[in-house]
């Protein structure tokens, strides 16, 4: 039997550490090859070295997790082509920004039988309506793509404390069971759950969730509230993931990727963290300045989100519904003060 190839397409906070878990596996496994491929956007370092060597020569990714060893398995590539050639198992964890150019750049040059998971929390939006990354890849490559999505700071993780995880799968359960086994440590617990679009927007909808709690935690308006906002955002959640796609299942925002994300990304995540230091400011300076200075070339998710989100709203005539994340859209924008985000309630009618 042929063993399966991996390449992880990203090397971020998240990135690294899923390159980390893979190759703790595929030492382990024997239906894997031991090398993990990880591609790298390469860059220039303040010490005038490349990252990608640095990588490789310290085994380390010194800039998105420094102090934490990939495994020596892990091999840094800077082309892409040549990153995912030999791969018929592909891991795509990059910042959903860049995924369409990333897309483009790779028709024509992937395996035929590969089989791709996303990592990524986000979605394009398009003259036709919203188009989750999943559907993108699966889209543009031609190839099928499961998610992998829950409660998951990455830093957490790296330093191996137990979470839980879930991969969405279309029908192919065979297919998430082997995901499972790629990922799956005693330490990182993957459940399978065959809703590939509900998995996939709760991890996109939550980081919208969690740029209010940051907003909350600015204003210092304490826990109440900011379980109030975890609530409803929650529910403004389902609702919306339900109107794209009637398939959706209630138990799945039950899952780690559901609840349990909000609840991690709201308490200890990057959004929270910048979304506070803007309400601090008052919203008088801007989120890309804010992201700059503070994360270090990490990127945040829940602002572009809450953006694309408000376009599908807008276009749907669905404003109305989504009193929060359309709140969260006009403050990230400058339309209204961070406080509006505990006033909307008073002034719109609220989701049923
Ligand atoms: P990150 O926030 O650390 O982003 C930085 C990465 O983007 C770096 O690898 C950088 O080289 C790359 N990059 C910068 N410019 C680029 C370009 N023009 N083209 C391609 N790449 C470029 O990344 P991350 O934390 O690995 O996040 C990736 C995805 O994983 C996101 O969707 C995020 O929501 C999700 N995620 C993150 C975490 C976490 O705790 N960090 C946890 C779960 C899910
Ligand atoms: P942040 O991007 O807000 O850090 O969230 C990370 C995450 O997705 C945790 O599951």
């Amino acid at each position: 039997v042929s063993k399966s190839k991996v390449t992880v397409v990203g090397s971020g906070n998240w990135g690294s550490v899923a390159a980390k878990l893979i190759a703790s596996n595929t030492l382990k496994l024997n239906s894997f090859h031991d090398e993990v491929r990880m591609w790298v956007f390469e860059e220039t370092l303040q010490t005038d070295e490349k990252l990608t060597d640095v990588i490789n020569k310290t085994n380390e990714n010194v800039k998105y997790l420094p102090g934490i060893k990939l495994g020596k398995n892990v091999i840094a590539d800077p082309d892409l082509d040549n990153a995912v050639k030999d791969a018929n198992m592909l891991v795509f964890v990059t910042p959903h920004q860049f995924m369409e150019g990333i897309c483009k750049r790779l028709v024509g040059k992937v395996r035929g039988d590969v089989e791709a998971i996303s990592l990524i929390k986000g979605m394009e939006v398009k003259m036709e309506g919203p188009c989750m990354i999943s559907n993108l890849i699966s889209e543009q490559l031609g190839i099928n793509c499961s998610v992998l999505m829950g409660a998951n700071i990455a830093n957490e993780i790296a330093v191996e404390k137990f979470s839980e995880a879930t991969v969405g799968y279309r029908d192919n359960r065979e297919i998430a069971e082997q995901w499972v086994k790629l990922f799956s440590t005693p330490y990182f617990m993957v459940t399978p759950v065959q809703d590939v679009e509900g998995v996939e927007l709760c991890g996109t909808l939550k980081n919208v969730v969690a740029i209010a709690a940051g907003f909350v935690d600015g204003l210092e308006m304490g826990n109440n509230t900011k379980a109030a906002i975890m609530r409803i955002g929650l529910r403004e959640m389902r609702a919306f993931s339900k109107l794209l796609f009637s398939s959706v299942r209630d138990s799945t925002f039950f899952e780690s990727c559901g609840v349990a994300d909000v609840i991690t990304t709201c308490l200890g995540g990057r959004n929270r963290k910048v979304a506070e230091a803007f309400a601090r400011n008052g919203g008088k300076r801007s989120f890309d300045d804010l992201e700059a200075e503070m994360l270090q070339g990490q990127k945040l998710q829940g602002v572009s989100t809450a953006r694309e989100v408000y376009e599908v709203l807008s276009h749907r005539g669905w404003l109305e519904l989504f009193p929060l994340f359309a709140t969260v859209h006009e403050i990230c924008v400058g339309r209204l003060p961070p406080s509006a985000i505990v006033e909307y309630s008073e002034k719109k009618p609220r989701l049923s």
